[in-house]
């Protein structure tokens, strides 16, 4: 039976979809692969059909007893001889009896048995069609949750050299994939990676200016169920309470509620179609409703990854979709204050390192589609046409000029203030802090044009997403390593300029 025709006969499908085939045909050749697509891409096929169509049985390496049980239950569903092996399970001579036999196409076992020595002598005896290890993250501590027991599975796949090895997971972290990689013995040619694409969610992404306005106006445009994503439980409660006035019913979620209530409020919005949930982010697992229409952000998320992962909570029907992000200059500062005090030192390469990801997507006047689906290693078209940089390319305007002209009053004045006193500065206003201080006798008092200075704050939420001014707990600006290559002269900024305010007021009023 070739793959094809199993995906027919057994499946019921007509097509393989996203690059399921080229997995599924690598493996049919033997080589050794790791897939990594996003849950619903459809990774159990690319394992259960070679299994069907190869010689032997199908050993997959799970970590979940719980899941395997579904996994063996959604096979047999679908007429595929499939049985677990756990440390738990009683049947377990019967299920090795079948295994002797020849009467199992796919065997499901924990990590902690198939890495046992007698497990080992038992795959002796059989024939192997392939060895699966679903997620295959948990062989890597970069991964989120590491296994100990899956970094001894390399012993069990070093002892079946000829069988091809299938590494298959969600997580698209550069490093835990290279990791997953050098640890299962996969060559670099065998990663493949691809169904990232949300091609139905529209992303937009905004700088907060007056939030509880700018959410309203969204909410009122956008019909439909849908998450707003608050930083805290107490913004929660703030924002559900002034959405109330758009008419929508409107719940405030977050983990300090008594579970009956949010399970109560988590039923209420599976089954309404116009309710919104203002959130922590605890809000969203495990629920499953399909018809999110939207998901919006108070605030920037963790890292790009969290972006995404929370953002595909709208849109599952398949029916368009709108993921809304409104971010401030505040939440890099935030952040990056958090890595610098509350980390340790091993940790905060890698975690700048995200918030700069999230940075150049926040910042970009290009696709954002093309920004996501880079960071997750694709090679996406470099427009996507249904982003919001796509819809209406955005104005951007040359502000290195200014943006050295900043960075300089905040190193002229110490690095101790915050952008007001910088812009008054620069603008040349004799205030009486300026004069106390004696700013008005620097080089750059007044150096600021009308132009210039009109860009300022679009050009310090810049410096600041791209770490070049760092703000302290009271707002005092300092350099951060990005400083230093604008001023050289060496790293060009342009912002894009904010729809004018004018603009979006007479658009609200039309409707
Ligand atoms: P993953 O393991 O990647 O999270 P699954 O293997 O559980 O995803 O597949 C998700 C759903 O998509 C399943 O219902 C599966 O039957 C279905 N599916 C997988 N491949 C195809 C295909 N080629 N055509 C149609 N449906 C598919
Ligand atoms: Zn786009």
């Amino acid at each position: 039976m070739s793959p094809l025709e199993a995906l027919g006969t057994t499946f019921g499908y007509k097509s393989f979809r996203g690059r399921q085939s080229e997995v599924i045909d690598r493996v049919m050749a033997g080589e050794r692969t790791l897939a990594v697509m996003p849950t619903g891409a459809g990774k159990s096929l690319t394992y259960q059909i070679p299994a069907l169509c190869r010689r032997g049985i199908g050993l997959v390496i799970s970590p979940l007893i719980a899941l395997m049980h579904d996994q063996v239950r959604s096979a047999e569903a679908a007429g595929i001889r499939a049985a677990a092996l756990t440390s738990a399970n009683d049947d377990r001579d019967e299920t090795i009896r079948r295994l002797r036999a020849g009467d199992l196409d796919l065997l499901y076992v924990a990590p902690e048995r198939a890495t046992t020595e007698s497990f080992r002598r038992l795959a002796d005896q059989i024939p192997l069609a392939l060895i699966a290890i679903d997620e295959a993250h948990c062989v890597s501590e970069w991964g989120h949750d590491f296994r100990p027991d899956y970094r001894q599975l390399r012993g069990l796949l070093d002892a079946f050299p000829g069988v091809p090895r299938l590494a298959l997971t969600a997580t698209a972290d550069v490093r835990t994939r290279a990791d997953i990689l050098a640890q299962l013995g996969i060559p670099d040619e065998g990663l493949i990676l691809a169904g990232f694409d949300r091609p139905n969610i529209q992303y937009r992404i905004a700088a907060r200016e007056g939030l509880p306005r700018q959410l309203g106006q969204f909410i009122a445009e956008t019909p439909g169920c849908g998450i707003v994503y608050a930083q805290s439980r107490a913004e929660t409660e703030r924002l559900a309470a002034s959405l109330r006035d758009t008419g929508r019913p409107t719940r405030a979620y977050h983990a300090g509620l008594e579970p009956a209530a949010r399970a109560a409020s988590a039923k209420a919005f599976v089954q309404s179609e116009d309710m919104v949930m203002v959130a922590t982010i605890a809000f969203g697992m495990g629920i499953d409703k399909p018809d999110v229409r939207f998901v919006a952000h108070a605030g920037l998320p963790k890292s790009i990854e969290a972006y995404y992962q929370e953002t595909g909570r709208a849109g599952r029907d398949g029916d368009p979709a709108i993921a809304q992000l409104f971010w401030g200059a505040d939440d890099f500062a935030r952040a990056r204050r958090r890595i610098e005090t509350e980390m340790e030192e091993s940790r905060r390469g890698g975690e700048r390192a995200r918030l700069n990801s999230l940075a150049s997507l926040v910042e970009t006047s290009g696709c954002r589609r093309a920004v996501l689906l880079r960071h997750f290693g694709e090679e996406p078209p470099l427009t996507c046409g249904n982003c919001d940089n796509c819809l209406s390319p955005p104005a951007t305007v040359e502000a290195t000029e200014i943006a050295r002209k900043l960075l300089s009053a905040a190193f002229r004045t110490e690095m101790r203030y915050g952008i007001g006193h910088l812009t008054d500065v620069l603008a040349g206003k004799g205030t009486d802090k300026i004069l106390g201080a004696g700013h008005h006798k620097l080089s750059v008092f007044g150096i600021g044009t009308p132009e210039e200075l009109r860009l300022i704050k679009p050009v310090a939420r810049a410096l600041m997403a791209r770490d070049a001014l760092r703000a302290d707990d009271f707002g005092g600006l300092s350099f951060g390593p990005g400083a230093k290559p604008i001023l050289k002269g060496e790293e060009p900024v342009a912002v894009v300029l904010p729809p004018k305010r004018a603009e979006r007021r007479s658009r609200s009023s039309e409707d």
